[in-house]
């Protein structure tokens, strides 16, 4: 990997030595007849092509006037310039507003810097049919080949072969202000929400706010030497990050950058980072499990493929570890993982990557990271750069789980963006549209129809409160858009109930239909059991004669509760989580200590799947259990019982 980085970087320099030599050649004097050519090239295709944006027409009628700025390396020609002049003043005719003469301001610049051909700009729009355009593409396009002997003699060959190609066409602007990650820029009057800009120095921006003489953008990077007066260029595309295969078992910035020290990407594809969620026609309803590995989630909060289930919870309560674990449960099932971390500390993400790694989990996981010390732009775009690349598989037919770790501290990101932008704050001063920034978010995961491929996205968001307040403003539009909760609670996690979920307010609104039938069959009652369970159990603590049913009650309840606590790094398959929440339902259990029900389940599913090799597979399939299938299954756990001591 290093050799390939050191390889490319070499490439990179190379290709500027090469380009920096044609220029020397073309710049000879011998090659008059050439430049000269590029000109006229130039300006016979503005001639033919010139056409009126929209936003230039606004500019024009606003200030009622409009600059044609003509740059060469060598001056042009008298007959020349009455051509450009023309051709500007014609294409404004077409679009309505045919400017007088003394409205159309016409500069010529001499810049040696150009070698040869011409620039034109009209208003904020750049022709650049310049010699020195044409090899800063042929740079780009060489820096970012590998293979430079090969790709050097073909990428130069077609670009000098073509030295009057087509001009690149993009909307220049300026820099007018600069602070907090921020700046304004006049000039690029056509941007586009969400556009990619960049600026002079290699940084680049994201256009946020349109307003009718500049554009706000967001900088994406680090901004230290970003100065008013700086150039900015229109890119014409949507932000967009890398997708593919390549990408698994990487760990990336949210502009789709690796930061693990592997090297480069070279993904043939991109995504732009926002796009349109699928419509209702292209959707199916959730059918197929998508397996947690934990008991307590699988039992009683089922989840399916394409469905969004909140974890929801204060500080430390293990969110995060629900949904690693979930990553972990999902080796061999064919799913790819994507998880993203959003205004996390970079040493907790570290110690994630480890943990996936360790458990063979990053073969079929990407990792998209905008920690706390990035700008909020940064924190901001990350979730939706995730979702383009979980997209990608989605669409193409495969199953993608995805984690937003947090939203809460995406939609802080999203304040402080907003209030740097000057939008009005509303309620806990969060921007009116905030509940926007959530919905089009999770409004991506979808089970696709056969037509579409049947591919899913599974989206767990994770939601932190503050002292349990599921009702503050960000929870509440967050439940609202999702198709159920989990939530986590400090009590029971101090209690030592882990994972710390609350039964009673956690709920799956889709997931049902998709739980596996003996599943559905041995924990259809369990949800009602512990409700019922906790009711009694705070009933009890005040006296002290219990009839014998509620003793039951108690002493089943505190078996299951015992049973649904699971340690961390250790998912169960679906089959073995019927085998134990059977044979606690069924009372197998009550009569074993409270200590000792861990280390009843640790020897009863072992031994069940010895003396019922085909068990597994006839969960797995779906179906309920028959009469036949459920003694067997009793006769394993009671020759179990027997020996356990
Ligand atoms: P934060 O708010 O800081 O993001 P969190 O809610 O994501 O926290 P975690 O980091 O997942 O919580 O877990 C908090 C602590 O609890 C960790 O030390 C973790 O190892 C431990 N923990 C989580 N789940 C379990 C579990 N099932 N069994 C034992 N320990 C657990
Ligand atoms: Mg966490």
């Amino acid at each position: 990997m290093e050799a390939r980085r050191a390889h490319h970087a070499l490439s990179v320099e190379a290709a500027e030595r090469i380009t920096a030599e044609a220029a020397a050649l073309i710049a000879q004097p011998e090659n008059a007849a050439a430049r000269d050519a590029m000109q006229e090239k130039l300006v016979s295709l503005v001639e033919q092509k010139l056409t009126v944006s929209r936003g230039e027409l606004g500019s024009f009628r606003d200030r009622g006037s409009v600059k044609v700025l003509v740059s060469a390396a060598e001056p042009v020609g008298a007959d020349r310039l009455a051509r450009l002049r023309d051709a500007v003043t014609k294409s404004f005719a077409a679009a309505g507003e045919a400017p007088a003469p003394e409205q159309l301001i016409m500069e010529t610049k001499v810049d040696e810097g150009l070698i040869g051909g011409l620039r034109l700009q009209v208003g904020d729009t750049v022709y650049d049919g310049s010699v020195a355009a044409l090899l800063g593409r042929a740079r780009r396009e060489l820096g970012e080949n590998d293979d430079l002997d090969h790709a050097l003699t073909e990428a130069l060959s077609a670009q000098i072969a073509t030295l009057s190609a087509n001009p690149e066409i993009y909307q220049m602007g300026t820099v007018i202000s600069v602070s907090d990650g921020i700046c304004r820029v006049s000039g690029i009057s056509d941007a586009m929400a969400g556009e990619l800009l960049e600026i002079q120095g290699g940084l680049r921006g994201m256009v946020m706010d349109l307003e009718k003489d500049n554009v706000g953008a967001v900088l994406l990077g680090s901004y230290d030497t970003l100065q008013e007066g700086n150039w900015v260029r229109r890119t014409g595309r949507i932000t967009e990050v890398p997708v593919g295969e390549e990408l698994l078992g990487r760990v990336v910035n949210a502009l789709g950058v690796p930061v693990d020290g592997l090297g480069e990407l070279h993904t043939a594809e991109t995504r732009p980072i926002e796009s349109p969620a699928p419509g209702v026609i292209d959707r199916k309803s959730v059918s197929r499990p998508m397996q947690t590995g934990i008991k307590a989630i699988d039992a009683l909060v089922p989840i399916g493929r394409g469905q969004r289930e909140l974890i929801i919870g204060d500080r430390q309560t293990g969110k995060t570890a629900i949904a690693i674990d979930t990553i972990l449960n999902q080796k061999g099932k064919d799913m790819i993982c994507i998880y993203v971390a959003i205004g996390q500390k970079e040493s907790t993400v570290a110690g994630v990557v480890n943990t996936l790694r360790e458990h063979g989990a990053m073969d079929y996981s990407i990792v998209v990271s905008a920690s706390a010390s990035e700008s909020a732009p940064m924190l901001y775009i990350a979730p939706y750069a995730g979702a383009a690349m979980g997209e990608y598989f989605m669409y193409k037919g495969r199953d993608v789980l995805i984690i937003y770790d947090d939203l809460s501290k995406q939609a802080v990101a999203y304040r402080e963006i907003s209030l740097l932008l000057h939008r009005p704050p509303g309620r806990e001063a969060f921007p009116g549209d905030v509940f926007y920034l959530h919905s089009r978010l999770l409004e991506r995961a979808a089970r696709l129809s056969d037509e579409m491929g049947g591919g899913s996205m599974t989206a767990l968001p994770i939601i932190e409160t503050q002292a349990g307040d599921i009702a503050a403003y960000i929870p509440t539009n967050v439940i609202s858009i999702t198709d159920g909760q989990i939530f986590l609670e400090t009590d029971l996690f101090a209690s030592g109930v882990r994972p710390a979920i609350n039964v009673g307010l956690s709920v799956s609104r889709v997931g049902g239909s998709a739980q596996l039938g003996a599943m559905k069959q041995v924990a259809g009652r369990l949800r009602m059991d512990l409700a019922q369970y906790r009711e009694l159990a705070a009933f009890a603590q005040f006296g002290s004669d219990l009839d014998k049913t509620t003793q039951a009650t108690l002493r089943r309840g505190d078996r299951m509760t015992e049973l649904l606590k699971q340690g961390q790094y250790a998912p169960m398959e679906a089959s073995d989580q019927v085998i134990s929440i059977f044979a606690a339902n069924a009372g197998y259990m009550d009569d074993v200590a409270l200590k000792d029900i861990a280390r009843f389940e640790a020897g009863l599913i072992p031994f069940v799947n010895e003396q019922y090799p085909g068990l597994h597979g006839e969960i797995l399939s779906g179906k309920k259990l028959d009469d036949g299938q459920l003694a067997k299954l009793r006769r394993a756990i009671e020759s179990f019982k027997e020996s356990f001591e």
